[in-house]
C-alpha cells in the first residue's frame, strides 16, 4: 500500500510529492531512487548542503496533513514517521 507525501525545501522555495510505501509499522519508506528524484526536484545541486537524502528542508506531510519526521539511511533511502510532539522524556513540546 502506498500514500502520497509532500516534501518542501524552504531554502529553495520548492515542493515535491512522492508515493511512499507504508511499512508494517505504519511508517513510510522512500527508496534510494525516489530520494534521488526528490532531491533533484527540491534542491538540484550535488554540492549543496541544504538537506539530506530527500532534499527536504522544512515541512513534510502525508496526504492527511500529518507532519512527518525523516530518518535517513546510509544506503540513500529514508523512513518517515509521525512527528512526535513530545521530547525524549515524554513531555509535550510545541512543534
Ligand atoms: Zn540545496
Amino acid at each position: 500500500m502506498k500514500k502520497e507525501i509532500t516534501l518542501k525545501n524552504e531554502r529553495h522555495g520548492t515542493q515535491a510529492t512522492a508515493k511512499a510505501e507504508i511499512t508494517t509499522a505504519g511508517n513510510y519508506r522512500l527508496t534510494k531512487a525516489q530520494c534521488k528524484r526528490l532531491r533533484a526536484e527540491l534542491c538540484g545541486s550535488k554540492e549543496c548542503l541544504c538537506s539530506g537524502n530527500t532534499g527536504a528542508r522544512g515541512e513534510v506531510t502525508d496526504s492527511d496533513g500529518m507532519s512527518l519526521d525523516i530518518f535517513g539511511y546510509s544506503d540513500g533511502s529514508v523512513e518517515l514517521y509521525p512527528a512526535k510532539y513530545v521530547d525524549c522524556e515524554g513531555r509535550s513540546v510545541l512543534h
